[in-house]
């Protein structure tokens, strides 16, 4: 139904960003792993190449991606799949003991489709497990592994303590997404602020074999940078260390996180963070209604 939509302004009524921010950025690293390989691909765990694709996450890109953004003073938000927590403790350990927040993603990364609510269940459960076994970790945070959910997942989350959900496509600002239990925070996120798709080439498994240059890859994440601090929104960056964390990608991905810094009234916050200032906001929950389907 659009019959009250107010096209006058960018943002929905009471929404407004702290005192002197006039948009947000977060810059969010999904841990993947192994993960996504094993639960598509169980056959792969035998493929050194691809496994040692996927290890490159946790063993390499972590320490490099740790420096950057130590160095850039910024803290930012890592989703965890609970098997990459039990396969990579010392990754996810130094992630928490540097200050980032860390966050839920799956436990074999199951993405929602084909799932049961209970099978989604389990892997939520299971993936809160790991966290708390591994690094003593409680989280507030939730990314559908693929960005898969279904209309059973916020209520899902809500009943297990979650406060945020990143992984819906219709906004640029955070909104309070509305179930029959309650409402929780929404950080929307875009494939197109994903780096998976410009660099990924895993032959037979993912990617087209057109590898992106990071230049041309943080230009047009600046674009949007640019214009969604202007619409007021946020600017939400889904970076994988697998793939972000490679020299040049890092390299320029510093570029776009200081020019990013410079830009006034921007908050640069975790995902956390702004899903706690969300939540405290005078807003009317969405409730997402299933489309009908044509008779
Ligand atoms: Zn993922």
């Amino acid at each position: 139904m659009v019959d009250d939509l107010d096209w006058h302004s960018p943002l929905p009524p009471g929404f407004a960003w702290p005192e002197g921010i006039r948009a947000a950025a977060c810059f969010s690293f999904d841990l993947d792993a192994e993960s996504p390989i094993l639960f598509e691909h169980p056959e792969a765990v035998d493929w050194l190449d691809v496994m040692t694709h996927q290890a490159y996450g946790p063993r390499t890109g972590v320490p490099r991606l740790l420096r950057l953004l130590d160095r850039v003073g910024v803290r930012a938000t890592f989703f965890v799949p609970g098997y990459t927590a039990e396969r990579w403790p010392a990754a996810v350990c130094a992630i928490r003991d540097a200050g980032h927040e860390i966050a839920h993603h799956g436990y074999l990364h199951e993405g929602a489709r084909g799932l049961s609510a209970e099978e989604q269940e389990v892997a939520i459960v299971r993936g809160l497990d790991a966290l708390n076994r591994v690094a003593g970790v409680s989280p507030v945070g939730y990314r559908a592994p693929m960005w898969e959910s279904s209309p059973d997942t916020a209520a899902m989350l809500l009943r297990h303590g979650f406060r945020y959900d990143s992984g819906l496509m219709d906004a640029d600002h955070p909104y309070l997404l509305g179930t029959d239990v309650g409402t929780i925070v929404e950080l929307p996120i875009h494939w197109s602020l994903d780096d998976w798709e410009p660099y990924v080439y895993l032959p037979g498994i993912s990617g087209s074999g057109v590898i992106a240059s990071p230049t041309e890859v943080v230009a047009r994440w600046t674009l949007e940078l640019d214009a969604m601090t202007d619409e007021g929104g946020l600017f939400m960056l889904t970076n994988h260390p697998f793939v972000s964390g490679r020299p040049s990608r890092a390299a320029a991905l510093e570029g776009l996180i200081r020019h990013a810094q410079e830009i006034e009234g921007l908050w640069i916050a975790t995902a956390a963070e702004i899903a706690a200032h969300v939540a405290a906001l005078p807003l009317d929950p969405v409730f997402h209604q299933r489309p009908p389907l044509p008779g």
